[in-house]
């Protein structure tokens, strides 16, 4: 039987269960499921709360990455076959983003310590085709943005930053989603603002990229029935959408719990077969997972189950040696490729008890080879 959970998503919503049932009620009473006043309260409510200008709900976290690329292409700022810089060991929706606008990834290999993009690393990769750097805010922790806009600057580059992973990460007061010319959300039901079900979003404060992004994402129309793209659909409900304001609430209280199991990871595990995250400065994480090392990852899991301490790779394989992209399976990407023989996710959510968090740090203590 399972001591910790790695997450408990009953846990999480029950807490605002009667919110959450009065704003469904809400929607399903006032008879407007989509593209309705819902909509665009939480768009308004969630832009604010990173600090930007324009907030374009879609379906899902993907759509958001894909949408920005495409609406680019649509305004001829890119195109077919321009090269994308992105981090090699990302979640594979950052790189089906970029192939699916017949794009091309350039797999970069990451900073070890950080696991994001170093802005030194990523000026060694630029070509004369290089047209766009993809920051994925890997694990909740926001790349080094100034230094990353810096190299985007000197050579021309747009930003997407894939902020799925990193709602409310900020770095010199200023919010993940912020920096690059946009951003991408996940509203996936375990993400650190979650929906219950699908739900994204993008933001930016270019105006005539929102009004692509709107119209791609409802059939290419600006108008009913008028269609200017080639569109998809891809729209954030109304009830997912008054959810989420309920959820957005809490948020900073959830980060702030998770930042403090970080901390109490940080500081009270002591394990020299094991090496734990960077946590330099509080605000640039929001610990959506919490990722050590370990050379021995397989004894460690078997013992941290025998615990009844639940653990999950993040991610076991990358993109690059993924059956479907078996084109790219021969690239030689050695940093990337220890960092997923070598990760391990340890349990962190805000719903975690102190009880749940001292057996999790008591458990890795007592691991041996
Ligand atoms: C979850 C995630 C996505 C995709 O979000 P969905 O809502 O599941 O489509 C994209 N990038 C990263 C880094 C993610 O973790």
């Amino acid at each position: 039987m399972k001591i910790v959970d790695f997450l408990n998503l009953k846990k999480i919503n029950e807490i605002y269960s009667s919110e959450l049932k009065d704003a469904v009620g809400r929607v399903i009473d006032s008879g407007w499921y989509i593209c309705g006043k819902e909509l665009k309260k939480f768009e308004k409510e969630f832009s604010d709360y990173c600090g930007v200008k324009y907030g374009i709900g879609v379906a899902n976290g993907l759509d958001a990455l894909t949408l920005v690329l495409r609406a680019w292409k649509e305004m001829g700022l890119i195109s077919s076959g321009d090269e994308v810089i992105v981090q090699a060991n990302t979640y594979i929706a950052s790189i089906l983003a970029i192939t699916s606008n017949n794009l091309i990834p350039v797999f970069v290999e990451p900073d070890p310590d950080t696991f994001n993009l170093s802005a030194e690393t990523i000026a060694t990769y630029i070509t004369s085709r290089t047209k766009v750097i993809l920051p994925v805010h890997l694990y909740g922790h926001i790349s080094n943005m100034p230094s990353i806009m810096e190299v985007a600057k000197k050579y021309n580059l747009l930003v997407l930053e894939d902020c799925a992973q990193a709602h409310g990460a900020e770095i010199n007061n200023v919010k993940a989603g912020c920096w690059g010319d946009a951003a991408a959300f996940s509203f996936y039901p375990g993400k650190n603002l979650g929906a219950l079900g699908d739900a994204g979003m993008v933001i930016t404060n270019d105006n005539g990229l929102s009004n692509i992004i709107r119209s791609l994402g409802n059939y290419g129309s600006h108008a009913k029935y008028k269609n200017d793209y080639l569109g998809i659909n891809s729209r954030l409900d109304e009830i997912q959408a008054a959810m989420l304001s309920v959820k957005l609430k809490y948020l900073p209280r959830e980060i702030s719990r998770r930042q403090h199991i970080a901390y109490r990871y940080g500081c009270e595990i002591n394990n020299n077969l094991i090496k734990l995250p960077l946590n330099n400065n509080v605000k640039e994480h929001v610990w959506h997972l919490y990722v050590i090392k370990t050379d021995y990852r397989d004894l460690l899991i078997k013992h941290l189950n025998y615990c009844g301490v639940s653990t999950l790779v993040h991610y076991p394989i990358p993109p690059h040696k993924q059956k479907a992209y078996e084109v790219f399976n021969d690239k030689n990407l050695p940093v990337t490729e220890l960092l997923h023989e070598t990760v391990l996710s340890l349990p962190i959510s805000p719903v975690m008890t102190d009880k749940e968090i001292e057996h999790v740090i008591a458990s890795v203590n007592s691991f041996t080879k």
